[in-house]
């Protein structure tokens, strides 16, 4: 069997996360190592290493992401104040994790540009 990204064993329940949000499509998790007072991450149970290799074929999941990734934040009562959505592409971004993931990050101000 292909081996499994970090996240698909999180989503298979292999390894214990804090589940906010779950469907056929997508799983939301609060992050091991939060970044602010609120930190989501917004998976596609779909295992793409990034959003490199996403094609067109993935529009609609890519759409639902997004939506998803709306409605976990609004959950986590992010919405009046707002938030910031992350998707660390490749090396110079800092993707450490190869399972495209969204980062939801709320609960504070945020700074621009970041890092
Ligand atoms: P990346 O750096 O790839 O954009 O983001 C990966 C994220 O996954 C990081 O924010 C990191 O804290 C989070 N993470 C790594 N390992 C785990 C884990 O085992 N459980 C959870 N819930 N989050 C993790």
């Amino acid at each position: 069997m292909a081996h499994k990204t970090l996240f698909t064993k999180i989503i298979d329940g292999e390894i214990p996360a804090k589940v906010v949000y779950r469907d056929e499509q997508i799983v939301a998790i609060q992050d091991i190592n939060p970044q602010a007072p609120t930190h989501l991450l917004v998976i596609p149970v779909k295992p793409l290493p990034s959003l490199a290799q996403a094609e067109a074929g993935d529009q609609a999941l890519l759409g639902a992401l997004l939506l998803a990734a709306h409605r976990v934040a609004e959950q986590a009562g992010l919405a009046a104040g707002g938030y910031r959505l992350v998707i660390n592409t490749g090396a110079h971004a800092g993707q450490t994790v190869p399972h495209l993931h969204v980062h939801v990050l709320g609960g504070r101000p945020m700074a621009w540009p970041p890092g």
